[in-house]
């Protein structure tokens, strides 16, 4: 993985967690516009993050995964995926 890319994936899974800079927000942006894999990964992490707030509010509320479990499910649908 280049090193943009780990500043960008770093970046995808920060925002989660807190507003990005307008400086790192310009970073990701030009970044994603030029490369496919991060615009996959992020949208990926999207996905996943999405999905566990959806667990969330139904029968399986009282499951809560971790950022650490999220990111371990990012990393097998990353490898399942190829992105
Ligand atoms: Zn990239």
């Amino acid at each position: 993985m280049k090193h943009a890319c780990q500043e960008v994936s770093r970046l995808a899974s920060d925002s989660l967690d807190r507003p990005l800079s307008l400086l790192e927000k310009l970073r990701f942006h030009i970044h994603l516009s030029v490369c496919g894999n991060c615009r996959n990964y992020t949208e990926n992490m999207h996905l996943i993050h999405k999905a566990t707030e959806m667990m969330q509010q139904t029968n399986y509320g009282h499951i809560r995964l971790s950022r650490e479990q999220q990111q371990r499910l990012h990393d097998i649908l990353h490898r399942e995926t190829g992105v």
